[in-house]
């Protein structure tokens, strides 16, 4: 299985498809200011850490919105990820380049890019300094850093190990998605002749993209199932999470999913520590008891928590994600800065979804807090993934923050029936969304 071509037919579906996921998909528009409105004349020098989706699309947003604007970024990534690709990689739907753009690119003409990483956040002085030991004072500050991937937190997962051919996998970064799809082949290759177990592993931390594991480990089934080799593999979910999904209606289509495919799951456990050469995992449960799995393959979304400056900065919770106002996204202790995209502490929202939804309230807050009024902008909790079930089969997964007695909030951008599988959300997934997020998710359009 290798990279699909598009046949006439799909490129027709795609086009109407595409004409909706304009307005939808990686989130419907948000409420907030567009670019056409007139310009704000508010003063004040703006630094924005992070030059990642948030970063990015806030930036260009603002920069619209300003009539003078003075906006830093501070960043020295040079090139840029479409993270959600990755999982797509990992099932040898796409190449290893697919995701990638020059950072360049995407920062706004007119904006200042400081090409150094920050080491600490003073946000009583309005100041930061850098690795490099320069200090930057800003009027406003947006922090959008993103998260740090935290392999070292489960013993015996050392970079080497991940970096070897030896079947411990993760689709979290660009080498490992690579790795992970070459891992897949090897499962169904091996299958042929042996029985396999495969286990598929949840961090207990916040994650960005909640659905990813399921999506590898759900893509991984039905790879196994065309080559003819299902029977043969023990496909397993650990999870420390007491059930699939954390929104109920969804939570009911995977569990139906995971039964219909016979597909196992393990609750209320976390990964401890991996033995690489006997090639067992450990886990321990909530009251401390633990017990080891053989396995022979095993993919692991690692535990995630905030860059360090954040961390240890008092922006930060006690769990190490930013603290703003859910809907406002305004820190809650200072009024001159602001947070969005994976590092806030919001009950939900880490996707590049949600930040199309994200990045207009803050723009909109933020020139608000410079002209002295109240903030009337809000974020609704909008988090959405299109998970993959399937080879060519996708639900569009799309929420908001519960309702006040506990509900779900679904927020579906199209007129259909948001729990059912989908070939066009295939097609948007595979070929729409990337587009969308360069062309206008990251020049803060759409
Ligand atoms: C496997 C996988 C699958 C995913 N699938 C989907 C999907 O299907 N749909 C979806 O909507 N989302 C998906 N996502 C999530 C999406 O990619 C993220 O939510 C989004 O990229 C978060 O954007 P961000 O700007 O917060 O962080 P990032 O895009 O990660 O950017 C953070 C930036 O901050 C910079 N930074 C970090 N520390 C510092 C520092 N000290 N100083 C200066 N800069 C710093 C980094 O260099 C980086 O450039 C997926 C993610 C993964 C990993």
């Amino acid at each position: 299985m290798s990279v699909h071509t598009l046949s006439r037919r799909d490129a027709l579906k795609l086009g109407l498809l595409g004409t909706l996921g304009s307005a939808a998909a990686l989130g419907t528009p948000a409420s907030a200011a567009t670019p056409a409105e007139a310009k704000s004349g508010a003063n004040g020098k703006i630094v924005i850490i992070g030059a990642g989706s948030a970063g990015l699309a806030v930036a260009a947003r603002l920069n619209r919105q300003l009539s003078h604007p003075d906006i830093t970024i501070v960043d020295a990534t040079t090139i840029h990820h479409y993270q959600p690709a990755y999982t797509l990689i990992a099932a040898g739907v796409k190449e290893e380049e697919y995701p990638l753009e020059p950072n360049a690119d995407y920062i706004p003409r007119g904006v200042k890019w400081v090409q150094e990483m920050v080491q600490s956040v003073d946000p009583d002085a309005n100041t930061l300094t850098t690795h490099q030991g320069n200090t930057i004072t800003y009027d406003y500050l947006i922090v959008a850093p993103g998260v740090k991937l935290d392999y070292h937190k489960i013993e015996g997962l050392t970079p080497e190990v991940l970096e070897a051919d030896n079947g411990i996998d993760t689709i979290y970064t660009l080498e490992g998605s690579v790795r992970s799809w070459d891992s897949l082949q090897k499962m169904a290759e091996m299958a042929k002749t042996q029985k396999v177990t495969a286990l598929f592993v949840e961090p207990a931390t916040g994650m960005k993209c909640a659905g990813a594991t399921k999506k590898i480990l759900m893509l991984s089934e039905d790879y196994l199932r065309r080559a003819g080799v299902r029977e043969n593999v023990d496909l397993r979910l650990m999870t420390p999470a007491g059930r699939l999904f954390g929104v109920d209606t969804y939570n009911s289509v995977f569990e139906e999913i995971f039964t219909t495919r016979e597909i196992n799951h393990e609750h209320n456990i976390t990964l401890q520590s991996v033995d690489a050469e006997a090639k067992t995992a450990r886990f321990v449960h909530e009251d401390g008891t633990h017990f080891d799995r053989a396995f022979d393959f095993i993919q692991i979304t690692p535990p995630q928590s905030t860059p360090e400056f954040l961390a240890q900065s008092p922006l930060a919770a006690h769990n190490t994600f930013m603290k703003v106002d859910q809907y406002t996204l305004q820190s809650e202790d200072y009024p001159n800065i602001f947070g969005l995209g994976d590092c806030v502490n919001t009950p939900f929202g880490k996707t590049g979804a949600s930040i199309r939804k994200m990045y207009p309230t803050v723009a909109e807050n933020l020139i608000a807090q410079m002209e002295g009024r109240p903030l009337q902008a809000k974020y609704d909790g909008y988090t959405a993934c299109p998970l993959l079930t399937r080879y060519h089969n996708a639900i569009m997964v799309e929420f908001g923050y519960r309702q006040p007695d506990g509900s779900d909030t679904l927020l579906p951008s199209f007129p259909l029936n948001p729990t059912k599988e989908r070939w066009a959300f295939w097609l948007l997934k595979v070929i729409a969304l990337k587009p969308m997020y360069y062309k206008g998710m990251l020049r803060g359009y759409a």
